[in-house]
């Protein structure tokens, strides 16, 4: 009998949690938008930690192209780029549109943009935001209460729980924490808007080193991103079904070669990647309570393709706004929505008019997968292109 009581007690402990600190703030996330919020917190002295379940910037794929409102945003929270990350970086000297029928219409940046590889930003950024990061850390529950939030995390096979007071969760496009907090607007709104894709990398050549672009395929209809990185040329071919990005990749290998200069046929890698096409259509979540979402969590993935601007700027401002309700024990959220409401509407008026930056790119208003927003599409590449 002693044996298996022994057992069953084993069984027990080994599926029990251990119950961990509680922090004024947990992070969830340790991209641009988790590590801009911890910074924002670590000024005022918070408790705080960032969890991130696998590292900063690591395998997210991303251009890391930086527009210049992101750039000003880093340099006010961080400090000035350091000098030998400025030569990793790639300086992209525009963006360049292209159809099968109109061909290519190159929109310079003025001035340049950097594209950093995100492993290089995130390492730098979690290095200065003074609060622990937690990498291999995954929040894999939440429950929300006022002024009280139960974290359920698993880092390295082990279970554990910590509470804290307010949490901002910067946990990205497929946001778990955005499903447990509102999971009526997780269904409707988010999970139907998330976009696979495959992001395929081949060899770069240097003609092709400074340019992003987008390709517009007809049929199928699609948008496809190009950028540059350190590792190659990276095509972001979106997939709605099982093995369909290899129709698209066969129709946009053409586009490749006659205007990104490549020549490979074959990708030499390639990863997953997610987009969550929420906030293009006009949903956002700022959270609920003490929680507060930021960046791609909340729907802010800029259709401008300044994807790293907007959630710096949001993470940013969900920091302050736990900083500024704290003393007063006032739940954050509302105040946090007002200004999250100001970002965009600012978004919306600095980008209106503007030729700059990915303005075509899937849910835009310029969406090419609707009529209008071709004809849209259209009219404006032949007014770029001159008589
Ligand atoms: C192919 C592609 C190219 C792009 N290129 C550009 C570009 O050139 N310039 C630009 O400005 N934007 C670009 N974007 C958009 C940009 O990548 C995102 O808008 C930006 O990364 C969002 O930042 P974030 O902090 O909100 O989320 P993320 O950068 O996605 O960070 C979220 C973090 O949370 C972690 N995480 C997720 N779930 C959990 C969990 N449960 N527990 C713990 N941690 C978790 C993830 O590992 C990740 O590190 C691109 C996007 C794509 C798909």
């Amino acid at each position: 009998m002693g044996p298996v009581i022994l057992l069953i007690f084993r069984q027990e402990s080994s599926r029990r949690c251990r119950v961990l600190e509680h922090y004024d703030c947990v992070i969830i996330g340790a991209g641009p938008a988790g590590l801009a919020a911890a910074r924002v917190l670590s000024e005022s002295g918070f408790k705080a930690v960032v969890l991130e379940r696998s590292e900063p910037g690591g395998g997210k794929a991303c251009g890391g192209a930086v527009s210049a409102g992101g750039m000003s945003c880093l340099e006010r929270l961080f400090g000035p780029l350091p000098g030998e990350f400025a030569e990793e970086a790639i300086r992209l000297e525009g963006l360049r549109i292209v159809t099968r029928r109109e061909g290519a219409v190159d929109l310079a940046y003025s001035p340049p943009r950097l594209a950093l590889p995100r492993h290089i930003l995130g390492r730098w950024l979690a290095s200065l935001c003074a609060v622990r990061v937690k990498e291999g850390a995954e929040v894999t529950d939440l429950l929300a209460e006022r002024f009280f939030n139960r974290l359920k995390v698993v880092e390295r096979g082990e279970e554990l729980e910590l509470s804290s007071t307010f949490v901002i969760a910067a946990d990205g496009g497929a946001s778990t924490s955005l499903r447990r907090l509102r999971p009526e607007f997780s269904r409707i709104y988010h999970q139907p808007n998330l976009q696979a894709a495959v992001d395929l990398v081949f060899d770069l050549r240097e003609e092709a080193r400074g340019l992003r672009g987008v390709l517009f395929l007809e049929r199928p209809r699609a948008a496809l991103r190009v950028y540059p990185s350190f590792d190659g040329l990276h095509l972001t071919v979106p997939s709605r079904r099982e093995g369909d990005w290899e129709t698209l990749l066969e129709e946009a290998l053409p586009l490749l070669r006659r205007h990104f200069a490549m020549e490979a046929e074959e990708p030499k890698g390639r990863r997953p990647a997610l987009t969550n096409r929420m906030g293009m259509l006009g949903h956002f979540s700022p959270g609920l309570g003490s929680v507060l979402l930021a960046g791609e969590a909340a729907g802010l993935l800029d259709a401008w393709g300044d994807g790293i601007e907007a959630a710096l700027r949001s993470g940013e401002i969900a920091g302050r706004a736990v900083v500024d309700c704290a003393g007063e024990r006032v739940l954050p959220y509302r105040y946090y929505a007002e200004r999250l409401k100001e970002l965009r509407a600012s978004f919306e008026s600095e980008r209106r008019g503007q030729a700059q930056g990915d303005l075509l790119l899937q849910g835009s208003p310029l969406d090419v997968r609707k009529a209008g927003g071709r004809r849209r599409y259209r009219r404006l590449l032949r007014r770029l292109a001159g008589p």
